[in-house]
């Protein structure tokens, strides 16, 4: 900084100004004007291309905390020096495509080969049981993934050097036509077999030893994942750039979907848990007490009040026991308890007897034995409602293809006749 006048104040907003934001910005904020501003301004959408590289060169240095800071306190030339030769000046078309994931234009193949392809993204199903959504737990796993040879730097040759296919003019790709008749020509593009699909030949002599020219070699990789507390199932844990590396490509994520266990007897909807519970007759009426292990081992008395009755089919809460909240774990959902009454099956004439007398007093009959005598006699028989329903449901489908074959049996016979 010697001998040079020292930053004018406008230095430090010009970035903002070409994203339209306020100095205050939050991350969210560029990242939003960003995408738009770009999109808009998209070489491939007409745009300036001026533009497009301004907009890249400002997001990428407001997106970088550190170099964000540099630029609010001195301004742009500071950052020139600070990031020496080598950092700057990167290809706005790979900041757009990193954050787009590709071209959001689709197509990828727009004429410009040099622009960086994004790796595909690793997805594995992670098993969790309720007991780890509801403690947390992190889960050690092994994968073995592909990355840049060190040997080479992913070049694939000793030299560095390699030769462009000619099976393909270095594109990775070849046309072929085929005639379909009557003048149409199918077009199929397929990846160059001879280079395979990469568009470079390397020497044999000057192959990486490490890599054999295939420029990446396996790794065995332990990845951590934690399972935060009060985590759903279908819930994504990212590791944003661990997927497979390929030469000139934004390496992808692995990402892990958590897959929750059923338990055997919990169930979660959201931040609630449910639990069955079935209490027999004289429970239900006369109180009852349980205990229950909770997923942490806590034991929880859950009893009812005095003189309370339980009926069939009821639910009952305590508040605070059910699932923690994902990132508010100290907060947490209900437990909900669905009772369920065991009826005796049948009782003994004493039994009822002794029943009449403490239930309350049955309403009085308004009928006469005289008008008893004048009805018909019934007989109750016990049934299995559903059973029954699927049995008549499907006792029609067939009287209706019965009927149906009956029509066709009969028409084709009658075709018959008239032939004779
Ligand atoms: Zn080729
Ligand atoms: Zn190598």
């Amino acid at each position: 900084m010697f001998g040079r006048a020292p930053p004018s104040k406008s230095d430090n907003t010009k970035y903002y100004e070409i994203l339209g934001v306020p100095k205050t910005a939050s991350p969210d904020d560029l990242k939003k004007a960003y995408k738009k501003a770009a999109i808009k301004n998209h070489p491939d959408k007409g745009g300036d291309p001026e533009k497009f590289k301004e907009l890249a060169h400002a997001y990428e240095v407001l997106s970088d905390p550190e170099k964000r800071e540099i630029y609010d306190q001195y301004g742009e030339d500071a950052l020139k020096e600070g990031m020496g030769g080598g950092g700057g000046g990167h290809d706005p078309f790979d900041i757009f495509s990193s954050f787009f994931g590709g071209s959001p234009f689709g197509g990828g193949g727009s004429g410009r080969g040099q622009r960086q392809r994004r790796g595909e993204d690793v997805v594995h199903p992670l098993k969790v049981s309720l007991e780890d959504l509801y403690l947390g737990t992190s889960k050690k796993l092994s994968l073995s993934r592909n990355v840049l040879c060190k040997k080479c730097s992913g070049k694939g040759s000793k030299s560095g050097a390699s030769t462009k296919c000619t099976g393909c003019q270095g594109s990775g790709m070849k046309v072929t036509m085929r005639q379909l008749g009557r003048g149409m020509i199918q077009q199929m593009q397929h990846p160059c077999n001879e280079c395979r699909g990469t568009g470079e030949i390397i020497n044999d002599k000057d192959r990486c030893p490490q890599c054999k020219g295939e420029k990446v070699v396996q790794e065995k990789k332990v990845l951590q994942v934690h399972v935060e507390k009060g985590m759903q199932n279908g819930q994504k844990v990212t590791f944003p750039g661990e997927a497979d590396e390929a030469p000139d490509t934004i390496t992808g994520d692995i990402v892990f979907v958590l897959q929750q266990k059923e338990h055997p007897k919990f169930k979660r909807k959201g931040d609630d848990l449910f639990i069955e519970h079935t209490l027999p007759l004289a429970e239900a009426l006369c109180g009852f007490q349980f205990v229950l292990s909770h997923l942490d081992g806590r034991q929880l008395l859950i009893k009812s009040q005095p003189g309370e009755v339980v009926k069939p089919d009821s639910y009952k809460a305590i508040n605070d026991e059910g699932m923690p909240m994902y990132q508010r774990p100290f907060m947490k959902g209900k437990l909900y308890i669905h009772f369920n009454v065991e009826f005796p099956d049948s009782l003994s004439a004493e039994q009822v007897a002794a029943l009449e007398k403490i239930l309350p007093p049955k309403p009085q009959s308004e009928l006469t034995d005289m008008e008893v005598d004048e009805c018909e006699e019934t007989t109750l028989h016990d049934v299995n409602i559903e059973d029954e329903m699927r049995r008549k449901q499907a006792h029609r489908q067939q009287e209706a293809y019965d009927d149906e074959d009956e029509d066709m049996h009969g028409g084709a016979q009658r075709v018959q006749c008239a032939q004779q």
